[in-house]
């Protein structure tokens, strides 16, 4: 038996408890939205609201953290930088506030006024973009901050970082094949830097090349789905790989906000909107199939829009 005193278990717990807390979240069955399907065939989601940061994006933003950490590049105050829709940036700001380092975001003016305010909350600095250029023109006024002062910053790139992506292959994926018992068939996932679906989607492949990767993305570059690119107009994350999926689905705005009041109303499951998109995607790719088991990713939940109008639209 190992005894631990109590200093040393201080000690061990004051190193990173909320660091710790991260991933391992529940993979929850969508059993209603799926009433319609073949009796053989299930969905499933990873709930990732139950993350510290209250996002998939606190897994990348660890492992980003934890490598630049390792290498020393946050050494003598430098500042985080990084472009961020808005989950990426709480993410730094949490695990930041929690390792002491200074966070610097470039963020679309038009993010949701929530996620604005939690991003004070969290003591993030934030320089403010246009919201006509969205997530793009986030990414070039970051570039150009770094440009101008590059011993202040040490900029993350989230879009260009492989630590995004290897997040997901190191815990996503692992913890998808150990939930299902290694029977997953299909996996789904929206695009945003592109890190959840390249990650875990390379996890699953080389754990069984016939697992299906499918890629969601809106349907147009001009959408609702804050956290989702249009990725084939917009600058492509060099982290991505668009030969990688076996398949791209396109979603529009009003199916993933119809979805969104579904999946509240009819799982329980209050998310976002781009959990909306990804259970819309994961349905159309469940309908067409005699057996199997698609798994897919929720990745925040729907507190952080509800200042946003659909909501009313609704029945
Ligand atoms: N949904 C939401 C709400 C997000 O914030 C993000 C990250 N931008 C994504 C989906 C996409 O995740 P990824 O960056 O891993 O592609």
């Amino acid at each position: 038996m190992t005894i631990v005193t109590l200093s040393q278990a201080i000690a061990q717990d004051s190193t990173n408890a909320l660091d710790s807390a991260v991933g391992n979240t529940p993979l929850l069955s969508l059993q209603r939205l799926g009433a319609s399907l073949s009796p053989r065939v299930k969905m499933m989601a990873k709930a990732e609201w139950f993350n510290p940061g209250g996002s998939v994006k606190d897994r990348p933003a660890r492992n980003i953290l934890r490598a630049a950490l390792s290498e020393g590049q946050l050494n003598n105050g430098k500042i985080l930088l990084d472009s961020t829709s808005g989950n990426m940036g709480i993410s730094y700001a949490t695990l930041g506030a929690a390792l002491g380092i200074k966070v610097t975001l470039t963020i679309p003016a038009s993010a949701s006024p929530e996620r604005l305010k939690i991003l004070r909350m969290l003591g993030a600095e934030l320089e403010l973009t246009d919201p006509l250029e969205g997530s793009d023109g986030a990414i070039n006024v970051a570039r150009q901050m770094f440009a101008e002062e590059p011993g202040r910053y040490y900029y993350a790139n989230q879009y260009n970082n492989p630590a995004n992506w290897h997040a997901h292959y190191t815990s996503t994926g692992p913890e998808i094949v150990q939930q299902t018992a290694g029977q997953v068939t299909h996996f789904v996932a929206g695009l945003g830097t592109s890190g959840t679906l390249m990650g875990a989607g390379r996890y699953l492949r080389q754990y069984n090349p016939e697992i299906n990767i499918i890629a969601v993305q809106p349907d147009s570059p001009f959408n609702g789905l804050e956290g989702l690119k249009h990725i084939s107009t917009a600058i492509r994350p060099e982290i991505y790989d668009p030969a990688f999926a076996d398949e791209l689905i396109e979603v529009s705005t009003e199916d993933a906000y119809e979805m969104v009041l579904r999946l509240a109303r009819e799982e329980g499951m209050f998310v976002g909107v781009s959990s909306g998109a990804a259970a819309v995607a994961a349905l159309k790719v469940a309908a067409d199939l005699e057996q199997g088991l698609v798994v897919t990713v929720f990745p925040d939940a729907g507190y952080k829009y509800l200042s946003e109008s659909f909501w009313e639209k609704l029945p």
